[in-house]
């Protein structure tokens, strides 16, 4: 399990035909690089393919939570100084609701805004990814191939044999397959069937001369009732540009036969909450869009020597539609259980069940707490009285903001006790 000498190539020629590696790694978005990074502190010999060549764009709202900077962190404090101190990064110091009957409550992430660093950001994907991968390849520690795709993955005794374009092939012991939305191994090999109930459609465009955006960075979130329980976001990036986006679960947008790419555009030109602040905006470039695999359904997430690393694996937040924390603690999680499984020549489905329940115990009651949520966020009503009541009672707004970063606080989202205080106007018990 050493790393393998003279690595970290760039390496696409055709003498490259055959490789081999202990863990093969599809993909190198932040899941698949995370796994990296925490392989190679492990010194586990690993190669990681890639099929685009980077700086490569993703389509996101670019939101980077506290989570995100978190895991950094402990991976490498070196990344967090490299994000914090990126041109195209927006600090984000709160969230700023507003719900369908027009009213905004803004909720900071933190007691002191503008105090030290902020504990959010927003960085377009291509620059951040990019910062991920670069901190891949200079560890010298994995091998690298970029504009690389895999194509075929055929088990074998000792693990995979996995076939890439151009008719080179990589044997391996364990995939960890980090490989997106649209993960070839997770529909194809892992049998994880796309349920339009549990996924979400997203757009997104970059703009310019938005007025009124938020000095702090706080991100918005318009519940607008057409919308529900999607919502459209609007988060501000420097020099006065912003990600803008919608998303709204997959089987609405079939039932309601919308063209999300349409619906963004007439929203920002005609909502009477956003057209004035729209007037004299500019567009840049095409609304693209993506699918969003959403948590609120449990898949395995690791079968006979693989596992599944963030949207690979259905780990999107089903309310916030966050996904990028979650590919990367899924991604470091993936990287300690099969440190464990090479160390004990354990690379069966049973031993690497470990990480479904590494994950699950980290992330699975925020997820559940989400998956609640959404339910919830059908009901324009209960919005419209939150945001009325947290305006006029302070306590009720510090709840809410300490839900961002306290979990026992979101747990009371999940009873009805909550709703009822709140309908009857009672004090909210601790
Ligand atoms: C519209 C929209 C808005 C979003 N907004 C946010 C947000 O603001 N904040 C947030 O936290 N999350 C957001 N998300 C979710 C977030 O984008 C994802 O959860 C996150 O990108 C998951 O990371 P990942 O590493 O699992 O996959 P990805 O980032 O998708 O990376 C997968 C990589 O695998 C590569 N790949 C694919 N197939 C192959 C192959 N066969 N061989 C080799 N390489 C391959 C791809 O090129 C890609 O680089 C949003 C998603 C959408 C669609």
């Amino acid at each position: 399990m050493r790393a393998p000498s003279g690595s970290n190539t760039k390496d696409n020629g055709p003498s490259a035909s055959s490789h081999a590696t202990d863990v093969l790694i599809v993909g190198a978005g932040p899941g698949g690089c995370t796994a990296a990074l925490q392989l190679a502190r492990h010194g586990v010999r690993t190669m990681l393919i890639e099929k685009a060549v980077f700086p490569r764009d993703k389509v996101c709202g670019d939101a980077l939570s506290g989570k995100v900077m978190r895991v950094l962190g402990r991976i490498d404090p070196d990344l967090v100084a490299r994000v914090n101190a990126h041109a195209h990064r927006m600090p984000s110091w709160g969230v700023t609701f507003v719900a369908p009957g027009g009213k905004a409550l803004r909720v900071p992430f933190s007691r002191h805004t503008g105090e030290g660093e902020a504990p959010g950001a927003i960085l377009p994907r291509l620059d951040f990814d990019a910062i991920l991968f670069d901190a891949v390849k200079r560890t010298n520690a994995v091998q690298v191939l970029e504009a690389t795709s895999a194509k075929q993955y055929t088990r074998t005794p000792d693990g995979w044999t996995v076939a890439l374009d151009g008719g080179r092939s990589v044997r391996c012991r364990l995939v960890l397959a980090a490989d997106g939305a649209h993960s070839q191994f997770a529909r194809h090999v892992a049998g994880s069937a796309m349920d339009p109930r549990h996924q979400a459609a997203g757009v997104r465009a970059y703009y310019e001369g938005i007025t009124d955006l938020d000095p702090h960075g706080f991100i918005e979130l318009h519940f607008l009732k057409e919308l529900l329980p999607g919502y459209l976001w609007i988060f501000p990036l420097p020099g006065g540009r912003a990600n803008v986006g919608l998303g709204l679960r997959s089987d609405h947008v079939r039932s309601r036969e919308l063209d999300l790419k349409t619906e963004l555009q007439r929203l920002v030109s005609s909502h009477p909450t956003l057209k004035y602040r729209f007037a004299n905006a500019q567009i840049e470039g095409p609304v693209q869009g993506m699918g969003l695999p959403l948590a609120s359904k449990r898949h395995p997430l690791s079968g006979e020597g693989y596992l599944l690393i963030g949207d690979a694996g259905h780990l999107i937040d089903p309310f916030t539609g966050e996904g990028i924390s979650h590919a990367m603690i899924s991604g470091v999680h993936a990287a300690d259980v099969a440190h464990e499984a090479l160390r004990e020549g354990r690379t069966d489905a049973a031993f690497l069940k470990a990480y479904d329940r590494r994950v699950w115990r980290r992330l699975g009651q925020e997820l559940a707490i989400s998956t609640r949520l959404q339910d919830l966020a059908h009901q324009a009503w209960l919005f419209d009285l939150v945001v009325k009541r947290a305006n006029r009672n302070p306590a009720l707004a510090d709840t809410i903001s300490s839900m961002f970063t306290d979990l026992d606080l979101r747990a009371r989202l999940k009873k009805p006790g909550f709703y009822m205080d709140l309908v009857l106007g009672r004090r909210l018990s601790q």
